[in-house]
């Protein structure tokens, strides 16, 4: 058996040929046959799904910034607001579709003939169809019958199929349709030949366990692709989304920043998080990652928001490492602490230093971008100084270098001005790299 450091920070074991190759144990479980884990494509639907945000209104102009940079980006499919929505939603739609852009571009519309003629003559590459199929929809919004959809589907299906282009049929609010309804009529619309059928966690109510049973199960009676739709209500989308692909499901919609109806779907840059920890290879083979950050000021920008704190990989802290400890083993190997590569989105990561939870490695790391020559051991002495100012007050990256500056001055004789010393940025952290930190909105 031999080991082999590969670029991703994973120890990779080779076995004599007849074992098992260890492979990266974030990636796909060799259990799940039908994965899609490593073969998955996204449907942005930044430009549909995210039109319906509380604050988002997009110019026809904001519109084609944004497909271009999501098509930059790499998106597989690009989803556009329905042309019936507004007289300027068509238009906006006619005008996305004479881009020439290399994703794919659909229209959602609901199961409805007249929706379907007007879909169509957009220049679209292919048309979401979706009808509600719990009883709440059947109910209280359509109030038609299963045979009805069924009914509605097959002739909404045959004249988008007859004009050549792609054709997704996706019931609503899945989770809380009968199970039986359901198969019955992607089986169905499955037969008649759909490009693929989807599945929507329109209310955000399903978790990771109900997401890979029914996926699992749709997968065993339909020949065609799975598209799943998730809302993060209880803050699951990201993990259905995942669950989705390990049972089988080959598409995933997304929005940037997870903007969409109520709290949103998705978001793309999550999701990216969650991929590329499963398989790097794929998720750098098809989307330019280091386009992300650009991509979600455009889109909050749009729609005036931060990008949240805590957001994966753009978070402005999302590669700031703090405690003393946690600073000490990033210094010698990021992967100990850090299962992402902040350089894989053109990143930087960073030891924040100036607290009472830093510790001698992170303060010689600054001593050392200061351009000052102490000891370990005088490091250690002028930590301990920083510590116990730490302790009675916050501490900013100037009370550190004061600390530092005065006690190297302290050491060494003739006295450095603090204007003679060595230029430093004002920054808080020790930054590892000469790459910019993300903005703090
Ligand atoms: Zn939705």
């Amino acid at each position: 058996m031999s080991e082999t450091n590969s670029t991703d920070g994973y120890r990779k074991v080779h076995e004599e040929p007849h074992k098992k190759v260890i492979r990266n144990p974030y990636g796909p479980n060799p259990g799940d046959y039908l994965s899609n884990v490593t073969s998955f494509q996204i449907i942005e639907s930044t430009l549909r799904e995210g039109e319906q945000f509380a604050n988002a209104f997009f110019t026809l102009e904001k519109k084609i910034e944004i497909a271009k940079a999501l098509d930059d980006f790499g998106a597989d499919y690009i989803e556009l607001t329905s042309p019936l929505a507004s007289e300027q939603s068509r238009k906006d739609c006619e005008a996305i579709c004479k881009l020439g852009l290399k994703a794919k571009i659909l229209t959602h519309i609901r199961c409805k003939m007249e929706d379907a003629k007007i879909a169509v003559e957009t220049g679209v590459d292919g048309v979401d169809v979706v009808i509600g199929t719990s009883k709440y929809l059947r109910q209280y919004s359509h109030g038609k019958d299963m045979s009805y959809i069924a009914k509605a589907a097959i002739e909404v299906i045959e004249f988008i199929k007859s004009k050549g282009i792609e054709i997704r049929f996706s019931s609503e609010d899945s989770f809380r349709s009968d199970i039986v309804d359901l198969l019955n009529i992607y089986k169905t619309v499955d037969k008649i030949g759909v490009t693929r059928v989807g599945i929507a966690d329109t209310v955000g109510c399903a978790n990771p366990r109900q997401v890979f049973e029914l996926v699992k199960t749709l997968k065993s009676v339909v020949s065609c692709d799975i598209e799943c739709h998730f809302h993060n209500d209880t803050g699951c989308a990201i993990a259905n989304s995942y669950t989705a692909l390990e049972a089988g499901a080959r598409l995933v919609d997304t929005s940037v920043l997870g903007i969409g109806e109520r709290n949103g779907i998705t978001p793309l840059g999550g999701l990216m998080a969650r991929m590329i920890a499963a398989d790097r290879d794929y998720v750098l083979s098809k989307y330019k990652l280091h386009k992300l950050r650009d991509l979600e000021n455009l889109v909050a920008e749009a729609v005036q928001v931060n990008i949240p704190f805590n957001n994966p990989i753009t978070g402005f802290c999302a590669f700031t490492h703090k405690a003393g400890i946690h600073a000490k083993a990033i210094l010698a190997n990021p992967s100990t602490y850090e299962i992402l590569n902040p350089a894989d989105f053109g990143l930087s990561r960073y030891i924040h230093f100036a607290s009472r939870l830093t510790g001698w490695n992170a303060i010689k790391s600054r001593v050392e971008q200061l351009n000052l020559d102490l000891t370990d051991d005088q490091i250690k002495e002028v930590t301990r100084k920083i510590k116990e100012l730490g302790d009675v007050r916050p501490l900013n990256i100037d009370d550190v270098d004061s600390i530092i500056k005065d006690f190297h001055a302290d050491i060494h004789t003739p006295l450095v001005k603090a204007s003679d010393g060595p230029s430093v940025d004002s920054k808080d952290d020790i930054m590892l790299d000469n790459v910019k930190r993300p903005k703090l909105n």
